[in-house]
């Protein structure tokens, strides 16, 4: 058992997952969180943010003795995935060619920080400063010093960082970033469907950008629309009917009829930290690195860096600080670079209009189908096994 103190600025699911590991591990935790924590209601509306989670995240909240936690009737899990370009064949990935329940699962996100934050307060180990931000750090060389916003001092052997995408321990700690803007936003639309819950989540590719659907638990689902941001400007802007027109004229076919329920919009942007340490503090998820939500990665790879962080932290507590950080560097950042480069290609080469990379994407997409254990091991990479 460990008895560091441990300071995480950023009570999201990166944060909150790696406070619950590392306390359980015996480790002693300041968590500090901006925002007050709210229990979701069970039986509220399905929120706009739900991420898709992969079998090895499923693995890591049941580690934390957590997925069970998750209400049954907010939780989706889904056999099958589809992707094609519009009016080409499809792309079908399907749990059962490699022999499992489910590729994958959604929830909403705030579910997932919900039964985190519950476990948590179960904890002896864990002090809570809610409704708190940083707003200076002093990177010792033993130790780090944090204050708060209300002038309140922590002092720990290491800071985690997982306070998002706008990350201040980044900015205070001035650690660079290599960014852009896609010029592209994301609309999430919750819809009630007139059918029983759907197991296929699935994406269709056009010139606009993706149009993808998410099933959620019972007849949920959420649809996901990229296109210019004045186009999603003027989507934002229409009435539930309006939007519900619009969805039917010009978003991929549905199968189903369905009620606009709520919707938001979201800029994608790419960022990547130059580092990943610096002195006593580390980033995690998106503070370190936020990807192209195309396939739906984003959390998933968070939640690896947690494990990297976590298994260093109690597998090599015997190295220096600094050399375990370097580690944990070494080990994450060219695996998030990669995916991250890898969604970006897949997003420009969907998106281009020129004749000759069409053709050569439709003709991928129909090899794919049928290369057999290619796929299946695309498939595995993709859920993390
Ligand atoms: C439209 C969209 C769809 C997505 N879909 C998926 C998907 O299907 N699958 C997937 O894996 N990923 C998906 N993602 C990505 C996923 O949402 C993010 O990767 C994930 O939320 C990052 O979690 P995090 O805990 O690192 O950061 P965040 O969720 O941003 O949490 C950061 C936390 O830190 C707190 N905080 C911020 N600043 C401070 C401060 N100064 N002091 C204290 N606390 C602070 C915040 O209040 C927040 O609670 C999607 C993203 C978008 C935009």
């Amino acid at each position: 058992m460990q008895n560091r103190e441990v300071i995480v600025i950023g009570g999201g699911m990166v944060g909150a997952l790696t406070a619950l590991l590392l306390a359980k591990q015996g480790d002693n935790i300041h968590l500090v969180e901006k925002k007050p924590f709210l229990k979701p209601s069970v039986s509220g509306p399905f929120d706009l943010r739900v991420s898709a989670f992969s079998a090895q995240s499923k693995h890591l909240l049941e580690l934390a003795g957590v997925w069970s936690d998750i209400p049954e009737n907010r939780l989706c899990a889904y056999q099958g995935l589809q992707t094609w370009e519009k009016g080409s064949q499809k792309l079908k990935f399907d749990s059962l060619e490699i022999g499992i329940n489910a590729l994958g699962y959604i929830v909403e996100n705030r579910w997932v920080q919900a039964v985190l934050w519950q476990a948590l307060k179960d904890l002896n180990n864990v002090t809570f400063y809610e409704n708190r931000a940083v707003k200076g750090i002093v990177n010792g060389e033993k130790s780090v010093r944090v204050t708060l916003d209300n002038q309140e001092q922590i002092k720990g052997q290491l800071l985690i960082a997982c306070d998002g995408a706008n990350s201040t321990v980044r900015h205070l700690l001035n650690i660079g970033v290599t960014a852009w803007d896609y010029r592209q936003q994301c609309m999430l639309v919750t819809i009630k469907t007139d059918c029983p819950q759907q197991n296929i989540t699935w994406q269709e590719f056009r010139e606009t950008g993706p149009c993808a659907f998410l099933p959620l638990a019972g007849n949920n689902g959420c649809l996901v629309w990229y296109h210019s941001p004045q186009k999603i400007a003027h989507l934002k802007s229409l009435s539930a009917v309006q939007l519900k027109q619009a969805i039917v004229e010009e978003f991929a076919h549905l199968p189903f009829d369905f009620a606009v329920l709520d919707k938001g919009a979201f800029p994608l942007a790419r960022l990547h930290a130059q580092d990943y340490f610096k002195g006593r503090c580390v980033l995690l998820g998106d503070a370190a690195h936020s990807i192209n939500p195309l396939a739906g990665q984003g959390v998933n790879l968070g939640f690896k860096d947690v494990e990297c962080l976590v298994n260093l932290l109690q597998h090599s507590s015997d190295l220096p600080m600094q050399t375990l950080l370097k580690r944990y560097q070494w080990q994450r950042k060219p695996a998030n670079l990669l995916m991250q480069s890898a969604m970006d290609l897949f997003y420009k080469v969907s998106k281009s209009e020129l004749g000759a990379v069409r053709l050569m994407r439709k003709g991928v997409l129909g090899l794919a189908q049928n290369s057999g254990p290619l796929k299946n091991k695309v498939m595995k990479y993709a859920m993390g096994l």
